[in-house]
Formats: structure tokens, sequence, C-alpha cells
């Protein structure tokens, strides 16, 4: 009830006392000077009226309290209610955000779970990084420390739903920042951030300016596997809830890159040769057994080529065991700088030997290659105890489909030109 009300009512039952009393006052002088038993009489009863009327208002006035009063209760209890639904709709709408954005991250476990090797996580984890964020002027960015330097290296980066082509390979400050101190970072303005320097020019990357970011590590364990970064080039583009967000995608991404990497281990250690990781000789056979057909159907050659070790027992027994396998090492090292074509297969094939797959390649082409090989290894100088000590290799070549039509044949061959280089006093290239 408003006061201006109040008042009124107030007025209201004080003005009929007031005319009665006025009256009252009029009808005394009156029966006074005339004395009229009557207007006595009349008086006596207006008298009684008054005092009722009094008696009525008081009780009005009462009465008119206890309703204020409840009056005041209800509204403090609306006033509660109206905030509680608020908190309500509050507390809906959060939930809301937080069920979709849970919904999303389940999507992106699931998505990484198929994810096999550490680039296919990579790519996922980025795609889905920038989606959940969801800021369409925002580039993310995946940087994974390389396994043998350490060193943080770009492998995957997305802007607006594509990828696109980073030029910071390395990672920047902002990256070592959040590498040194394993942190979340939270950068509403890089210009104006007293953690950082901005003087080096650093808030640019090849034209692209940063302004603000939200940035993570990602571990696992003990283990520190690289960066995950949003950045945008205008300021105040990012909340606590982003960073959030953005540490729940990371958590789901270290885990699916580190079981990505194991998966890969895994199958490279039942393909590959633990010592010189060069494919084993069964990997070698299937892709002989699917390579040859294709040759045949595209009329073209394949050309294999066996390489081994010249007098390696006499270096094993001179050196001992361990520098023999730095040179096995050594050697594949060349092998996998010269035959680097897509497509090319080294393999070990045996203790010293090995074997390469040069599909599409003619007999002319791999000899140059073969020689290429002999002349790296002959030339390269392995230092033990401060000693120079040196290798050779014989080389046979052999090319499908002019020399074998099949595998095994082929593997003969090659391997029958490679005991000619033998017989012709080693460090030569022979072909069949
Ligand atoms: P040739 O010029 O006729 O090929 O002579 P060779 O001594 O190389 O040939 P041979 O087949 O008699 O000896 C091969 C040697 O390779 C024997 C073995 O000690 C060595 N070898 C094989 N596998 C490994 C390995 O994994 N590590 C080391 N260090 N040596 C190995
Ligand atoms: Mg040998
Ligand atoms: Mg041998």
């Amino acid at each position: 009830m408003t006061k201006k009300l109040k008042k009124q009512l107030s007025s209201f039952t004080l003005l009929p006392i007031v005319i009665v009393f006025i009256f009252l006052v009029v009808f005394f002088i009156y029966s006074i000077k005339f004395n009229n038993h009557f207007f006595v009489v009349i008086l006596a009863t207006q008298f009684v009226i008054l005092v009722f009327l009094i008696f009525l208002r008081n009780r009005f006035l009462q009465q008119k309290t206890v309703y204020d009063l409840q009056e005041e209760d209800r509204l403090e209890e609306i006033n509660l209610l109206c905030s509680k639904v608020e908190k309500e709709d509050f507390n809906k709408e959060s939930l809301k955000v937080r069920f979709e954005d849970y919904s999303k991250l389940k999507i992106l476990a699931e998505k990484l779970s198929l994810s096999e090797t550490r680039l296919e996580a990579a790519n996922v984890l980025t795609e889905q990084a920038d989606e959940l964020i969801g800021k369409n002027d925002a580039t993310t960015i995946l940087y994974l420390l390389d396994l043998e330097t350490g060193e943080p290296s770009m492998i995957s980066s997305v802007h607006n739903k594509a990828k696109v082509n980073v030029k910071s390979k390395k990672g920047d400050y902002l990256d070592r920042w959040v590498l040194k101190k394993l942190k979340p970072l939270l950068v509403e303005d890089i210009k104006s951030d007293f953690r950082f320097d901005t003087t080096q020019g650093i808030s640019k990357d090849g034209g692209r300016e940063k302004r603000s970011l939200i940035s993570i590590p990602l571990v696992l364990g003990e283990k520190i596997l690289g960066v995950l970064r949003v950045d945008s080039p205008n300021e105040k583009r990012f909340s606590m809830e982003d960073l959030r967000l953005l540490s729940r995608i990371g958590d789901l991404g270290a885990v699916a890159m580190e079981s990505a990497y194991l998966y890969e281990r895994i199958q490279d250690l039942a393909v590959k040769d633990s010592l010189t990781g060069l494919y084993l000789r069964r990997f070698l056979m299937d892709r002989l057994n699917s390579e040859l057909p294709r040759e045949l159907r595209s009329k073209s050659d394949l050309s294999l080529l066996v390489v081994d070790l010249d007098y390696f027992k006499k270096y094993n027994d001179q050196f001992g065991h361990i520098a023999g396998d730095m040179v096995l090492k050594k050697l594949s090292e060349h092998l996998v700088d010269i035959f680097n074509n897509p497509g090319d297969i080294i393999c070990r094939y045996g203790g010293e030997e090995f074997v390469v797959m040069l599909p599409d390649c003619t007999k002319i082409q791999a000899k140059k290659l073969a020689e290429d090989l002999r002349k790296k290894v002959e030339e390269t100088k392995i230092i033990l105890r401060r000693e120079k000590t040196k290798v050779t290799v014989s080389i046979g070549v052999a090319t499908f489909p002019t020399d074998a039509q099949i595998k095994e044949e082929l593997i003969h061959k090659a391997d029958q030109a490679m005991y000619q280089a033998k017989r012709k006093g080693r460090n030569k290239v022979c072909l069949s």
C-alpha cells in the first residue's frame, strides 16, 4: 500500500469524527443556551456515537497496521521468490551451456579415440578446439614437443574451421611461458599485459596479429606433450570460461595423443627393426605383394637393391659389437637420406644386409641411386676412440619385370648381383 493511499485512509476515518465533534460542540452550546431537554438527549446520543466512532477508528487503524505488516511480509516473499526464480533461470542457463559443452566434449572424445596416429589426433584436437571455443576471428594452434630435441614444433593449425598456414613453426614467447610455468594462460590484451614485453614485436607472426589469447600446456602425468593455444587479433576475446573449456579439451587431447603415440609405437615394433628403425623383412614382402601387380598394370619398373656391408665380421671383431651397431645405424641414416621418394621401402633384411624397394624406378635410375649410396658410405668417417674408421658396401640391383616376374625371384636376382659385386672386389654396384 502506498503512503499516499495510507494518508488518504487515515484522513478519511478522522474527518467524520471531527465533523461529529464540531456538531456536538454546536449542540452543546445550543442546549445550554435554550435549556432544551430534547437536545440534551440528542447530545448524549451523539456523544455515544462519537465514542463508538473513535473506537471504530482505533479498531480500523489496528487492523490496518496488521494488514500493512502482512503486506510487507508478502512483498518480501515476492522479492525472495523473484530472486530465486532469477537464480534458477541462471542455473538453468549455465546447466544448459554445460550440458552442451559436455556433449561436445563427448563427441570430441569419441573422435579422438578413433585416431590411430599422433597426426590424426592432433588434427582432430585442433579442429574440435576451434569449433568448441567458437570465435570466428581466432586461430587454434597445436605445438607438440619433438620426442628427440624436446623443442616445440607446430603440428596443426585451424582458422575458422579450415586448415591455415602459420609461420611461427616453433612457437613464440607465450608458448614458452606456458611450457615453462606449465600453467594455463589467459591474455586479454597482449599490448597491456605487464607479464610480457611487447617491444620485441612478438605480437605479430608474419602479418598475423595477436591481441588476446588462451593457451594451455598438454601434460600427461609427468610427461609434457606440447601446447594448445587459441589466439585472436582482437582484444578481450576470451573469458575464464573459455580457458576452462580449453583445459578440458586439452586433457582429452593429451590422453588421445599419448595413446596414438603408443599405438604407433606398437605398430612400428611389429613392422620395424628396433636398432635402425627400418622396416622388417615381412613388411617388405607384403608391400612387394601389393606393389608388383600395380607396376604390371601401370607398365612401369620396380627396382630392388640388396645392400651388404663389406667385411663386417672383421669390423665387429676389431672394434666390438657396439661399434658395429653404430655402423648399422649410420648406414640406415644414409639409406633414408638417399631413398626418400614416396613409396620407397627400406628394410633391414638380415643382420648387415638391407633391401630397398624402389617403385616406378628404372634400372638406370636405381643404379645411380645405388652409386650415390656407395660413395656416401665410402666417404663417411666413423670416429671410434679418436680413431677414424670406415666401411664400404656392395650393392646388387635387379628390376621388375625385366629381371624377374615374382618377388622371390627379384630378391634372388638382386642378391646374386650383390654377390657379383663382392666377387669383383667389394665396394661396388652390380646390375642383374
Ligand atoms: P662380406 O664382405 O662377405 O659380406 O663379409 P662379412 O664379414 O660382412 O660377412 P659375414 O656374413 O661373414 O658376416 C656378417 C657379420 O655381420 C656377422 C655378424 O657379426 C655381423 N652382424 C650381423 N648382425 C649384426 C648386428 O646386429 N650388430 C652387429 N654389430 N653386427 C652384426
Ligand atoms: Mg657382409
Ligand atoms: Mg651378409
